[in-house]
């Protein structure tokens, strides 16, 4: 079995796209080495973590105003204790609510995650990255802001 690692899959293309996450400046970078590489995921993932977090704390609420709720989408596998819980494929009320918010309705389709233990484990993933040192990816039009790797280019990595 392999285990994806863009540090990796991120070396074979000899030039990556990139945008600011200040300004929103788009460049492309030839000419890279490993710790530019390994900078621009870390960057990227720090983004990636931050907007995950913003749909937990989304999620936290939503749930909070729904606490006997057993709709499917909000007790995930490992919330959920079957005999004392049963599921219910759709709590319609739960649902109503849900589709006012498209982008967190389609996180939750997608994802299975216990809430605070991934609320936890993505806040202590936040709080290291962003000690770590990213000056190598600094932004050449704004010189504030760090490059990361556009959504599409990482994912398809
Ligand atoms: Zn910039």
């Amino acid at each position: 079995m392999s285990v994806f690692n863009p540090r990796v899959a991120i070396r074979r293309h000899a030039e990556v796209p990139a945008v600011c996450e200040a300004c929103g400046h788009r460049t492309a970078l030839k000419n890279r080495d490993k710790e530019m590489d390994d900078a621009l995921v870390d960057s990227t993932v720090l983004d990636d973590s931050r907007a995950e977090l913003a749909l937990l704390h989304r999620a936290e609420r939503l749930f909070a105003r729904f606490p006997d709720s057993n709709d499917a989408l909000k007790v995930g596998r490992e919330q959920l204790h079957p005999k004392q819980h049963p599921r219910v494929s759709q709590d319609l009320e739960f649902q109503a609510a849900l589709q006012a918010d498209p982008e967190l309705s389609d996180f939750l389709r997608h994802s299975m995650f216990h809430l605070s233990t991934r609320s936890a484990g993505v806040t202590r993933l936040i709080e290291q990255l962003s000690q770590r040192d990213f000056s190598a990816i600094r932004c050449p039009n704004c010189d504030q802001g760090r490059l990361h790797l556009p959504e599409e280019f990482y994912h398809a990595l």
